[in-house]
C-alpha cells in the first residue's frame, strides 16, 4: 500500500517503512509532538481561564501585604 507522509510528504510504503504512513520514525515523532503540544495548549487556556477568573482577588491582595510587611525600613 503506497502512502505520503503526512509531514514531508515523501512516498512511503506499507510494506517497506515500519513507521507508515511517515516515512521514517522522526516524522513519526513530530506529528504524535505536534499533537501533543496541541492538545496541551488548548487544555491549558481553558484551565487557566478559569483560574485567573477565581483567583484574582487573592493574587492581587498576597503582594500588596508582602510589600508593607518587607523590611525596608531598616535601609532607611
Ligand atoms: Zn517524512
Amino acid at each position: 500500500m503506497m502512502h505520503e507522509c503526512p509531514i514531508c510528504k515523501a512516498k512511503t510504503d506499507s510494506a517497506v517503512h515500519a513507521d507508515f504512513p511517515f516515512c521514517s520514525e522522526r516524522c513519526r515523532d513530530r506529528d504524535l509532538g505536534n499533537w501533543a503540544s496541541e492538545k496541551y495548549v488548548v487544555s491549558e487556556a481553558v484551565f487557566d481561564e478559569e483560574d485567573v477568573a477565581e483567583g484574582k482577588g487573592n493574587t492581587i491582595v498576597l503582594p500588596l501585604d508582602e510589600d508593607l510587611d518587607s523590611p525596608n525600613d531598616s535601609d532607611h
